[in-house]
Formats: structure tokens, sequence, C-alpha cells
């Protein structure tokens, strides 16, 4: 079922189905190529077609051979579509759904390729905003590099950005997982390359622990653990690893290291890890208990809907989350949030949230860090309490969504639309 898009281009068979329309096979002047076909809806706004245009240049303009290529940009008729290189192969996500967790070469190695691709692209001043499993292709037909890891490249430059419309995200709110989330988008500063760091050491986290540091549970609540709480160490990973993935975890980005620090770090450890098998880790507890319905263990990931704008509060009152609101040009819509400083973001203002170096010094210090189940248990009471501020605050957040039409600016990246409606709290 061959079908023409533009003038130089077939497409032939799907590829593969996702949040913002279909991949296909397809073939061009210069040979074989991904044609990834936005949805209708998307296709057909003209606001969006004319963002993605206006953005053509930029995002023909990365080359990196860590980076999935785009090609050309095809407006015709009803289609919008982006023709990029094709990756033969899976995506990072199918694969872990596969394996679970990852022998901690071959994790380090995908880690190293994508920091490659996020170092090329911040130094041309591109900031990925959407650094997820998904996005993460693996190159079957590439060499076998360490740890028998396919060559792993990063794919959907910008397109968060460019699909997330105020518009568009306040009509169909917003579905996904926030577990990749930097915490000072949830706070509502301007995405820097830092969250695209903070977001690859929780794919890292991922791949060596088969959950993230802070999924699980209603949005809100992961949310909320991205910004208050520490993240639980990971039993028998190697120290020097562990130290790294705490400094790009960090809640101040500054503290966080930068790209190309971050792969040259990784490549440094890879040789050290050759042969370890993949760590052997408890999965945490994720039942749903009465304080914590949808259950709130890290790993217990779900694709829960929530409402444009989610603040929850203890231990520091109002914390300012960003759904559907414009964080960084418009911040005061946010009638009583307020931006804590880089030291707030640390965690030196409250309880369990600290900087990365006293995570690693102070294990013993958090219940976490000595029993899971535990820190588990201790974390739900706390998702209680967060709960039903998450109530009272999302009709908050619903009023001020539905009452600032042009206002609600740049959605948070990494949390695809859907057309369905919102769960209610
Ligand atoms: P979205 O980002 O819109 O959710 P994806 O980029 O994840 O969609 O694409 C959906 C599917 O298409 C995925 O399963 C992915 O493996 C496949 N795919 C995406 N881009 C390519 C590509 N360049 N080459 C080969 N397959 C691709
Ligand atoms: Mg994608």
């Amino acid at each position: 079922m061959a079908r023409k898009i533009g003038s130089r281009y077939t497409a032939h068979q799907i590829l593969g189905r996702g949040s913002a329309g279909t991949v296909w096979l397809g073939e061009g002047p210069e040979g074989a190529v991904a044609i990834k076909l936005l949805r209708e809806d998307l296709a057909s706004d003209q606001e969006l077609v004319g963002r993605f245009v206006q953005e053509r240049a930029a995002l023909l303009s990365l080359a990196h051979p860590r980076v999935v290529g785009v090609r050309d940009l095809v407006v015709d008729g009803a289609d919008l579509a982006l023709v990029m290189d094709l990756v033969r192969g899976t995506d990072l996500r199918t694969r872990l759904e596969r394996e679970r967790r990852l022998a901690p070469e071959a994790a380090v190695a995908i880690a190293a390729d994508v920091a490659d691709g996020l170092a090329a692209a911040h130094a041309a001043r591109i900031v990925h905003r959407d650094v997820k499993p998904e996005n993460v292709l693996l190159d079957m037909q590439g060499p076998l590099g360490p740890g028998g890891a396919h060559p792993a490249l990063l794919t959907d430059f910008g397109i968060a950005r460019l699909v997330d419309s105020p518009r568009r995200t306040r009509a169909t709110k917003v579905i996904g997982t926030p577990d990749y989330l930097a915490p000072e988008i949830i706070e509502g500063l301007p995405p820097r390359a830092s969250v695209d760091v903070y977001a690859l050491a929780t794919v890292l986290y991922e791949m060596l622990a088969g959950f993230t540091p802070f999924g699980g549970g209603h949005p809100g609540a992961v949310l909320r653990r991205h910004v208050t709480e520490s993240v639980a160490p990971l039993p028998g990973i190697p120290d020097e690893l562990w130290q790294l993935l705490l400094q790009c975890l960090a809640k101040a980005p500054a503290s966080r290291l930068r790209a190309p620090e971050l792969a040259a770090r990784l490549r440094e450890l890879l040789p050290g890890l050759a042969g370890l098998p993949p760590l052997d880790i408890d999965e945490p507890d994720d039942e749903p208990t009465a304080d914590d319905p949808e259950g709130g263990a890290p790993g217990a990931r779900q694709e829960a809907r929530y409402p444009a704008a989610e603040p929850e509060g203890p231990p520091r009152g109002a914390v300012p989350l960003v759904q559907g609101a414009t964080p960084d040009s418009n911040r005061e819509t946010h009638t009583s949030m307020r931006v804590p400083g880089p030291d707030e973001l640390a965690g030196g203002a409250h309880g369990t949230a600290r900087t990365p170096r006293a995570a690693g010094e102070r294990r013993a210090g958090s219940a976490r860090h000595r029993s899971a189940p535990e820190a588990v248990r201790r974390r739900r009471i706390k998702v209680g309490l967060a709960a039903a501020l998450v109530v009272v605050a999302a009709a908050v957040g619903g009023w001020l969504a539905s009452g600032g039409d042009g206002e609600a600016g740049d959605a948070t990246p990494g949390v695809h639309r859907s057309e369905q409606p919102p769960m209610t709290p």
C-alpha cells in the first residue's frame, strides 16, 4: 500500500505508530528513509505547520552519527511529514520491556551514545526536551559496541517543543509519563540543556534498575518526587557509576555534568564494567494502597492522565507545577506560585531532597536508603497527604488553565497529549 508523500517520497509500510503520528518505511531519491507522517489533527493545524516550516532549518541542521537526522520536511496538502534517516532496529523502550535490566556495560554504552548526540545538539544550542527510552533508537545493523550494545541514536529533536502548543495541550490535556522531567521544568524554569542531562541520567538509572528513580503512581506524585526526593541507591552498582548518576540527577541544574563531560565519564567507566551482570534488584513493591491507590513505588509505571495543573504541597507549601501554564514568559499567571532559588532546588531548604554529593555520603540518613519497602511505606504516607492537596490544587489548576486561554503556554515536554478526557483525581 504505497503512498506518495510530496513529489519525492513514497511510503511503503508502517514501521510503528507513535504519539505524534505514524512512522513509515519509505523511499526517496537517496534511498530508504523513515517517514513520520504527523497525525491528521496536527497536520491540519496551520499554526503548528507554520512552526515546523519556521524551524525547518534547525530541524535539518543537526547532523551527527548519534542523532537520527531529519532529511526533509514535506508539507503536501493535508500531509505534514518528517523524512528521517532510517534506523533498522528497535527503540530502547522495546528492549527494556523485553529485558527489564541491562548489564551495566551495555547500559552505559547506550547512555554514552545518547550523551554524544546531546553534546552535538547542545553545541548547536538545541535542547531535546524529550529524552526517554522511546526516543532512543538502537541500530541493529550497526557494529556491536561494549557489552554487546548496538549503537544508539537519539530521535525526535525539537518535536516536543513544536508539537506541544498551548492551545492543543489545553484542549486535549496531557498524557504520558513525567518520569524524565527535570525538577526545574516542574518548577517553571525554562528548559536548558541540563534538562536533557537529567532525563538521560533517569534513562540510565532505568536501564540499570528496571524502573525510573521517581516514577510510579499518580503523575502528581511523580512530579513532586522529582522536586523533593532524593534518589534511592541501587544495590550493587559500582560506586563511580553511582556518583555519576547522582551528579546528573542533581536537583540543581548547575550541579549536573554537561553532556560532553557525561559522555566522556561514561566511556571512562566502560572498561571497569566489562562482564558485570545486570544488577540484582528487588522490584519495588507497587501494590496499590489506600494512601496511594495507584501504587506509589518507583517502577509502578502507568500512563495516567492528569489535569492541566497539579500543584501539590508538603513539605514546601505551594510547589509550582506548570502543566498547561507558561513557565518562563508568563510566570505572573502563577498567582501564588514562586520559582525557588537553586539552593532550594538542590534541597537545602527542606527535608528529603539533597545535593547529590550528600546523597552519596549520607545514604544511611534516609529511610529509603536503608530499606526500600520501608521507604515506600513512608513515601505512601507522604503521597497520601499530597494526593489530598492534589485534589484541591487540580481544581485551582483547572481554573487557572480555563481562565488563561492565550496564557496557557509552553507545555511540559516529555508528556504526550491525548484526545481522551483527563482523569479526575
Ligand atoms: P512518536 O515520537 O511520535 O511517539 P516514534 O518516533 O516513537 O513516535 O515512532 C514510532 C515508531 O516508529 C517507533 O516504534 C520507532 O521504533 C519507529 N521509528 C521512529 N523513527 C524511526 C526511524 N528513524 N527509523 C526506524 N524506525 C523508526
Ligand atoms: Mg518519539
